[in-house]
């Protein structure tokens, strides 16, 4: 092993979870902002469309299903899951890798068995964190007054939103969006207790 090897700082993965409606990316985007020092947002691969907004490399790396299906056989992903029914998404090795092997820690926003595959594979280099509704009422309620889904894809959004609560003490951290600046700041105390 070379001097530079032996000295080399290895950074550290966090990975987030939390069921549609938790407030999952706005708390990720604020600890994004706030500019901790190389804490970096690993980008995973999708054989979904962009949505408005979104940009090839940045939210995602968008595939076609085929060339999500040749990036398995290559063994390309640390984890991948079919989240949704026909709707792909894995975690690229080469994302972790550029970033934890110069020394940056890297920001995982995945589901919650891709979560807990990479704990498993990763062990103590990872800090998993659940992110909690104050209550299921509160979450359908927060989903219903987002006006944006019909009441049945509500219903299917609560129940996998049960069955994902399922796996909540299965992580590390379990952190209550109950109120916004309360989550992200205790969010934030996390990482730093955990990177530094
Ligand atoms: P969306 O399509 O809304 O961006 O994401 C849908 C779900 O896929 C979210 O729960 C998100 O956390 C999850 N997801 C995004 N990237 C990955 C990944 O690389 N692996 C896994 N297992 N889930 C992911």
């Amino acid at each position: 092993m070379s001097t530079e090897q032996t000295h080399r700082k290895t950074g550290k993965i966090i990975v987030v979870s939390a069921p549609s409606g938790c407030g999952k990316s706005t708390i990720i985007n604020s600890i994004l902002d706030i500019g901790h020092s190389e804490l970096r947002f690993s980008v995973s691969a999708t054989n979904r469309r962009p949505r408005p907004g979104e940009a090839d490399g940045v939210h995602y790396h968008f595939l076609t299903t085929e060339e999500f299906h040749d990036a398995i056989a290559a063994n390309k992903f640390v984890e991948w899951e079919e989240v949704y029914p026909g709707r792909f998404y894995g975690t690229l090795k080469s994302e972790i890798d550029r970033i934890v092997d110069k020394g940056g820690n890297v920001i995982l926003d995945i589901d919650v068995k891709g979560g807990i595959n990479v704990k498993k594979i990763y062990g103590d280099q990872v800090k998993t964190i659940f992110f909690l509704p104050p209550s299921i009422d509160v979450l359908r309620h927060r989903l219903e007054s987002r006006g944006t889904d019909a009441p049945e894809v509500i219903d299917e959004r609560v129940s996998k939103a049960e069955y994902e609560i399922s796996f909540a003490d299965r992580f590390d951290e379990r952190i209550v969006n109950d109120d916004l600046d309360k989550a992200i700041d205790q969010t934030r105390r996390t990482i730093e207790d955990f990177i530094e």
